[in-house]
């Protein structure tokens, strides 16, 4: 079963900076931004790569979002802007010809980490169905 909704997860620390992480994207609190916190994400590498580019795009703040399936009408910023950021690596890392999204949900979605996470994978060919 999942855990509790306010059980921190390993990506608090990545987020605090307590454990390195390769991140390869942050929304900075720059004076004068006019970005609210609560739409601000953090990317960085996935630890056990399952493509030759394997990015977590996550919300800086949780605010309860610990899967899609607890999204509530004041999450729809940062699902926006979790996918625009997506779109953003991707070009970044140079993944001109596709790339694959995924969101994993509880258990059946082999949801691991109770932090909503967008996957960005490429590099290679992706497959369809997934498995
Ligand atoms: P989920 O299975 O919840 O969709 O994905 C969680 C992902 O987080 C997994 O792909 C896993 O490899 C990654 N992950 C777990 N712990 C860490 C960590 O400490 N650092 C990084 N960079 N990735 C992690």
């Amino acid at each position: 079963a999942p855990p509790p909704a306010d059980a921190p997860t390993i990506f608090d620390k990545i987020i605090n900076k307590e454990i390195p992480a390769n991140i390869v994207y942050e929304d900075d609190k720059r004076p004068f931004s006019a970005l609210p916190d609560l739409q601000r994400v953090l990317a960085f590498r996935d630890i056990n790569p399952q493509a030759p580019t394997h990015i977590l795009i996550i919300p800086k703040v949780r605010d309860g979002l610990t899967g899609l399936s607890k999204a509530e009408e004041r999450h729809i910023d940062i699902l926006g802007r979790l996918l625009y950021t997506a779109n953003v690596i991707a070009k970044q890392e140079g993944l001109d010809d596709g790339f694959r999204i995924v969101i994993n949900d509880g258990p059946n979605g082999c949801q691991s980490v109770y932090h909503i996470h967008v996957h960005l994978l490429g590099g290679r060919q992706m497959n369809w169905p997934p498995g």
